[in-house]
Parts: C-alpha cells; sequence; structure tokens
C-alpha cells in the first residue's frame, strides 16, 4: 500500500547529487513529480525535482534507464501534462519512485550511466515549471474547521458558527479550472477582479474593484484514477485514487462573494484565480508523515458509514506545517524578510482527504485522472495559526503592522503571498512542497 516505508525513505541514503544533500525541499527521499521546460526547449514534458535540478524524464527514458512498470509509468509522463501518469494508478508510480531513488542514490550501481545521460538534469532555476495536468474539475472542499467556525462567528453572530450538516459532510462547491495556475506559468500574477458588491454593506450595490482581496491556505489534493459515471469509490479504496498532493491559493474576493454566496454559494467571489505549488509531492514520500485522524470532540456526531474506514482514521492524516508569508513594497524596499502569517498544519482539517474523495463520488460523480481538491482554509485553533486575513484582521476591523511600517487588513495591489509546507519526522529527512506565489496586479 502507498503508506509503506521503504528504502526509498531510509534517512542514510544521499544523492549523487550534491545539492539534494539537506535540501530543505526536495532531498532524494522526497522525488516530486511536475512538468517544465528546460532552458532552451521548446516543448514542456514531465521532470521530477531533486535538490536545485530537475531530471528529465524523457532523456532518462530513451537513455534506457527503466524498465517495467516504472518505464510504463515514465513514458506515461513525457508529454506536456501529467494527466496520463496519474491514471495508471500507485503500482507504476511506486515503481518509478523506487527506480528514480535508486538512480540517484551515492552508492548506486547504475549512477554512472546515469551521469553519463546528456541532458538528464537541468538547473531548477534556468527552467520553466507548468500546471502540472489539465485539470478537468476543480472542486473546493470546507474541512479546516476551525476557518469554518470562525467565519460563521463573524458572519452569521447570531447563529451557531456551523452549520448543522458541517459535521456530517465534507462541505465543499465546484470551482472554476480553467483559473487555475502553477506560479511561473503567468509570472505569478494575479489580476484584482471586478465585481458587483455592497459598498459599506449598504445596498443597492455597485460595480467595481474588489476592495476585500483575500487569499486563502489550502492544501490539494491531485486525482490520479477516476471511476466511471455511476460507480461511486468506497472509502476502502478511496487513497488509491490520490496521485499526490500540493499547495492550493484560493484568492478570495470578501466583498463579491459576500453578496453572491447565498443561495448558491461562491462564484466569482472566487473563480478568477487559483495558484497551486508546481510539484506534486507524492502520497509514497508522505508515508512517514502519515498519523490518525485527530479524535472529534465529545459530542461530535461519527461520520456515517460510508466515510468511515478503520484504516484511513489510522493513517489517514498528515502532519504537514503549512505557512503563509507576505511581501510588501515597504518590506521589499527595506530588503526585510516576509512577514509570516500564520503557521498551520494539515492536522487541522476535520475530515481526511480520502473522506473528501469518497464523498465526491458517492452520488456517482466521475472523478477524472487531473482533477484538483482544495481542503478548505486550514486555520489552527489560535490566532498565529489562521490562514486568511479575514480571520487575521477580523474582517478588517483589526489592522496589523508589518516590520516596514505598514499597516494590512486585506491585501493591496503590489503585495505577495507565499505558501510553503514542510513535513518533518524524528528518525526521518525532512521534506518540502516548494513555494506557491502569487501577486496582486492592479485591476484593468
Ligand atoms: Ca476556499
Amino acid at each position: 500500500m502507498s503508506g509503506m516505508i521503504d528504502e526509498t525513505h531510509d534517512p542514510k541514503r544521499r544523492s549523487w547529487i550534491a545539492s539534494a544533500q539537506g535540501h530543505p525541499e526536495f532531498p532524494i527521499q522526497n522525488l516530486p513529480f511536475g512538468i517544465f521546460t528546460p532552458p532552451g526547449a521548446i516543448t514542456a514534458r514531465g521532470g521530477v525535482a531533486i535538490g536545485d535540478s530537475i531530471l528529465d524524464l524523457k532523456a532518462a527514458l530513451d537513455a534506457g534507464l527503466f524498465a517495467g512498470e516504472a518505464e510504463k509509468a515514465a513514458r506515461a509522463a513525457i508529454g506536456t501534462t501529467l494527466n496520463p501518469m496519474m491514471g495508471l494508478g500507485k503500482g507504476p508510480r511506486i515503481a518509478l519512485r523506487k527506480r528514480l531513488s535508486e538512480l540517484l542514490a551515492e552508492d548506486s550501481v547504475d549512477a554512472k550511466k546515469a551521469q553519463s545521460v546528456p541532458d538528464l538534469l537541468h538547473a531548477a532555476a534556468q527552467c520553466t515549471v507548468h500546471l502540472p495536468a489539465a485539470v478537468g474539475d476543480y472542486t473546493d472542499f470546507y474541512a479546516g474547521i476551525h476557518h469554518a467556525a470562525s467565519g460563521g462567528r463573524r458572519l452569521r453572530p447570531n447563529l451557531p458558527p456551523l452549520n448543522p450538516n458541517y459535521k456530517y459532510i465534507p462541505i465543499a462547491y465546484h470551482g472554476r479550472a480553467s483559473s487555475v495556475r502553477a506560479p511561473s506559468l503567468f509570472e505569478g500574477a494575479v489580476r484584482r477582479p471586478h465585481g458587483q458588491y455592497l459598498r459599506g454593506g449598504k445596498e443597492p450595490p455597485v460595480f467595481g474593484v474588489c476592495e476585500k482581496l483575500d487569499f486563502e491556505l489550502e492544501f490539494g489534493t491531485w486525482v490520479g484514477p477516476g471511476n466511471a459515471l455511476g460507480e461511486p469509490i468506497p472509502m476502502a479504496k478511496a487513497a488509491d485514487h490520490i496521485f499526490g498532493y500540493c499547495l492550493l491559493n484560493d484568492w478570495s474576493a470578501r466583498d463579491i462573494q459576500r453578496w453572491e454566496t447565498v443561495p448558491l454559494g461562491p462564484f466569482l467571489g472566487k473563480s478568477f484565480s487559483t495558484t497551486v505549488s508546481p510539484w506534486i509531492i507524492t502520497p509514497e514520500a508522505l508515508a512517514p508523515f502519515r498519523i490518525a485522524q485527530a479524535p472529534r470532540p465529545e459530542g461530535d456526531p461519527k461520520p456515517l458509514p460510508y466515510l468511515w474506514d478503520d484504516a484511513d482514521q489510522a493513517h489517514g492524516a498528515l502532519n504537514i506545517e503549512l505557512e503563509a508569508l507576505m511581501l510588501t513594497e515597504g518590506l521589499r524596499a527595506r530588503k526585510l524578510p516576509p512577514h509570516r502569517l500564520t503557521l498551520s498544519n494539515t492536522s487541522h482539517l476535520y475530515w481526511t482527504t480520502a473522506q473528501m474523495l469518497a464523498h465526491h463520488a458517492c452520488g456517482g460523480c466521475n472523478l477524472q485522472p487531473g482533477d484538483l481538491f482544495g481542503s478548505g482554509t486550514i486555520s489552527g485553533p489560535t490566532p498565529d495559526s489562521q490562514g486568511s486575513l479575514g480571520e487575521i484582521s477580523e474582517s478588517a476591523t483589526k489592522p496589523f503592522t508589518l516590520a516596514s511600517g505598514e499597516q494590512r487588513t486585506y491585501l493591496e495591489d503590489g503585495d505577495e503571498i507565499v505558501l510553503r509546507a514542510h513535513a518533518r519526522r524524528e528518525g526521518f529527512v525532512s521534506i518540502g512542497f516548494g513555494e506557491s506565489r502569487g501577486q496582486i496586479q492592479p485591476a484593468r
């Protein structure tokens, strides 16, 4: 199964690629998949991040470095998207990971062979990375319970913070797939949207430039093999349909969102942009960082049987530290470091990713390779772990001050949000997700 610890996690395994040693994101124990274009090349292709380099899967395949299931996976990863590889399932993916780990290991019998392959490795800084898949459908969940409750308390103070359905259903809405981007595809630019909203909370609405632009710190899930229309995915099989994970920033226009959301849910307040980190971290790479789903607080209902699986409860959650940072013109001008807005953790999710996936398919909706889920904003229970500015500034009633002296509530033009994630555990090599970056451009 995907949760197995094997030789690819061995903390003693070192790569002959010097920059991989102690690399905070991409040591040899990580081996995430993505799509990139090397310098001077015309076409994008599949690659693997290793240290400060990217390994070209096509170059490795052409050199005959793969066989069997690993070759099958690599062959499905040499096009301009990873969708074909995603559809193959975990067997070929695991075989390719094992072979890559072996080829890149310092003591590998095939190290010399790999080192002799022309253009096997490219300096990551000189490559362009792309959105790793053609996203057929994007769904945004709402599984960060602290975020959901905080929003309820601020926006509906006279009602219970959570709707009665929250603890029974992994709540979600269908997002917009066409506006999902990975940073370098459009240089991280997020255009401030126009829309309709109440200015000063008063009707009638105006049409204008969003005045309450926010980010949301989320964990993304990439779907692997799909299901046929009308054939649900049972909980026990749900994990097999997950290809991997990324960071996801669900940019949110709070003024537009608030006016439009009742009765059918988010629409233009969310659809203008979603940013993901370009590297897909596999379930295998995250095997050491799996944890039990936190027990539900006393009095909360047990999930209905179709959302319950003992193995998923035992190790279906993840212990990944999540960070959101802000860079502004003032911080950049004074060469000050980014301001850390929040430090959170995937363990704050009320539902596991397998529960979200099983619920998504329970009515027969067909999932497809390359579908993308957002987890919902992952806030923790404390003020320094809130995953959006709406929470941090308490709906703009409490501005905060940066080291540059600038004040903020929501995002201003030129502000940049950087999301990062790291998984750590005693006795294992830490791995990272790389970054998701986005900078606010003025409205047009
Ligand atoms: Ca969201």
